[in-house]
């Protein structure tokens, strides 16, 4: 009952729709702070993927 929690606002996913210029169908992308979190799949098989932060810090994984 606690699932949100941890969740950070500066995190949170927004969910935004792209066209596909595959198909022209719509695909749901989340984005974190203008970044696209994971890659985002289409109907069609088009991947749109994930962007990598710019200037980010590689941390320890
Ligand atoms: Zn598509």
């Amino acid at each position: 009952m606690m699932s949100f929690g941890c969740i950070d606002k500066n995190k949170t996913p927004v969910p935004e729709e792209r066209t596909c210029p595959q198909c022209g169908g719509e695909i749901e992308v989340f984005l974190s702070m203008g970044q696209i979190m994971e890659d985002a799949v289409c109907d069609c098989g088009y991947v749109i993927k994930a962007q990598e932060p710019l200037g980010a810090m590689p941390e320890a994984q």
